[in-house]
């Protein structure tokens, strides 16, 4: 496989895997060796990324088609769960993020990536009943994860499934 270094004044090793291809962000004066040793270390890692974006569900020329049923079916979903568990939000909107599949902010407003609707249900149940919690607890802290769990008994399944899969899901 192709390795590629990107040295910078950057003080740890970092890596990216993207087309088949090992990106590694090093520090100036890190010898190859450590290195090598890095991605030795990350094996079944990188492994299971370039796997992962090997068979991506996203297909580029249906990014309109997501983006509609996302429109249709997750705001319909929140307001089942949010009335469920008795949550008020203001608002939600619709993005293509990659990185975070829902926010919430201080103004009760929850976003959604379009990404979201073409995971399974329990999936897309366990992220709007986090964006919900976030409604009461704006952090991560205990109070935050009673709060979901009250909803999502299997939340902790769900969230590994996420960090697990996400690379399925950009492109
Ligand atoms: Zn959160």
């Amino acid at each position: 496989m192709e390795i590629k270094i990107q040295r910078s004044m950057r003080k740890t090793l970092a890596l990216q895997v993207r087309n088949s291809q090992i990106i590694v962000k090093a520090p100036m004066f890190v010898t190859k060796k450590i290195i090598l040793d890095f991605i030795d270390k990350h094996k079944s890692w990188i492994e299971r990324k370039i796997t992962n974006q090997q068979k991506s569900v996203i297909d580029i020329e249906k990014i309109d088609e997501y983006k509609k049923l996302a429109k249709k079916i997750l705001p319909m979903r929140v307001e089942q769960l949010a009335n469920r568990f008795w949550y008020n939000y203001k608002s939600i909107k619709i993005n293509s993020a990659k990185t975070r599949w829902g926010s919430c902010t201080s103004q009760k407003n929850l976003n959604f990536t379009f990404r979201l609707v073409l995971t399974p249900p329990e999936i897309i149940d366990y992220v709007i009943c986090h964006e919900l919690a976030h409604l009461k607890e704006m952090n991560h802290s205990k109070a935050f994860r009673n709060e979901v769990e009250k909803m999502d008994k299997n939340y902790k399944k769900h969230d590994r499934w996420l960090k697990d899969n996400w690379d399925l899901y950009v492109f």
